[in-house]
């Protein structure tokens, strides 16, 4: 019998990793812009190897790909009829990959862009979809839900009522896309104390900030709240001036985001350090979002102390010919070049 996502929060760090919808548009698999995961029906082997991929590089979750899986996106690219199967087999890819090693399913719920704090009816609107969606991942087989990239407290407060009614365990994320408030105007910190009094099992942060700009918020909330807390920033280099992937522009002006977002990358080495400092903070569930690729993953794992499947092909620079110790007299005529 494998660990529950609370048998494993108590015993160590756990390590996420999400960023599918990204990764399987840079493949070919998902069209940037409306962003709906029509690969799950259209392509399921191509989600399966990603699973498989983030399952090999440490991930200790495998989060079913139903992120923007909902009636209201699906409308928009004329699918609202695969509604449910998709989500159906968005989970059953994610049990299947799962069982492959010791991984929990979680299943995914996001910001429906429905929502309203002002207009009443738009929390019924977002209830129903969150009620239709989490059904079905429920009566697939999920062993907890994210909710994640919430913009509003109140949206959130949604998908956790939700979740409880459901019987499962849930873990919150709000999308720090502003610089301290959600878009209803809680400190991030108080939205996560109000979730966590509510009955999250672990709230926090996820996507839209890097390393950089995502630990001063998360640092914050680990201050603020007694229960597990969860941070998984996007892989870019954002700072000061640009604090959110969203807000980093290219040499000339140009918004990165989303598909231009390459030369801000991370490397592997920068988010394995996020993933030591993160731990140190007190962070409960260390966890990577868009942008993110195995590499990145790995390299976590394995500044968490973890070997995982993947370590078994983990960089060994000694044996490059130009690297190691003993450069033969023939390789070391490339030297100048690699130096110029
Ligand atoms: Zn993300």
């Amino acid at each position: 019998m494998s660990a529950s996502i609370t048998e494993r929060l108590r015993a160590g760090t756990v390590l996420g990793a999400e960023g599918y919808v990204f990764e399987l548009e840079r493949r070919g698999y998902i069209k940037a812009g409306p962003f709906v995961p029509e690969v799950v029906l259209d392509f399921p082997d191509a989600v399966r190897q990603l699973h498989r991929e983030f399952l090999r590089a440490g991930a200790d979750v495998m989060v079913a790909l139903t992120y923007y899986a909902h009636r209201e996106k699906l409308r928009d690219v004329g699918r609202e009829g695969d509604l449910e199967a998709m989500n159906r087999q968005a989970v059953r890819i994610a049990r299947e990959v799962a069982r492959e090693g010791d991984a929990l399913v979680a299943g995914n719920v996001c910001n429906t862009w429905a929502y309203d704090p002002d207009d009443p009816s738009t929390a019924r609107t977002v209830r129903a979809m969150y009620t239709e969606q989490l059904g079905w991942a429920a009566e697939e087989g999920v062993d907890f839900v994210i909710s994640e990239t919430n913009d509003y407290l109140g949206e959130a407060l949604i998908a956790l009522d939700v979740i409880q009614g459901l019987g499962l365990p849930a873990m919150v994320t709000m999308a720090p896309t502003q610089p301290k408030l959600t878009r209803d105007g809680y400190e991030y910190a108080d939205a996560c104390r109000i979730l966590a009094a509510e009955g999250a099992l672990v709230v926090g942060l996820n996507c839209d900030r890097g390393p950089r700009t995502m630990l001063p918020l998360i640092a914050r909330i680990r201050e603020s709240v007694e229960c597990a807390v969860a941070v998984q920033p996007v892989p870019y280099r954002t700072d000061a001036i640009a604090p959110t992937m969203e807000t980093l522009r290219s040499p000339d002006g140009e918004r990165a985001f989303p598909i231009a977002l390459d030369s801000f990358t991370c490397t592997r080495f920068d988010m394995a350090q996020f993933a030591a400092q993160a731990r140190d903070l007190g962070v409960n569930y260390v966890g990577i979002c868009c942008g993110a690729g195995p590499h990145h993953v790995r390299a976590m794992a394995e500044a968490l102390g973890r070997e995982v499947p993947a370590s078994k092909y983990s960089p060994s620079m000694d044996l490059h010919p130009m690297f190691r110790a003993d450069v033969s007299a023939k390789d070391a005529a490339f030297l100048p070049s690699w130096n110029a």
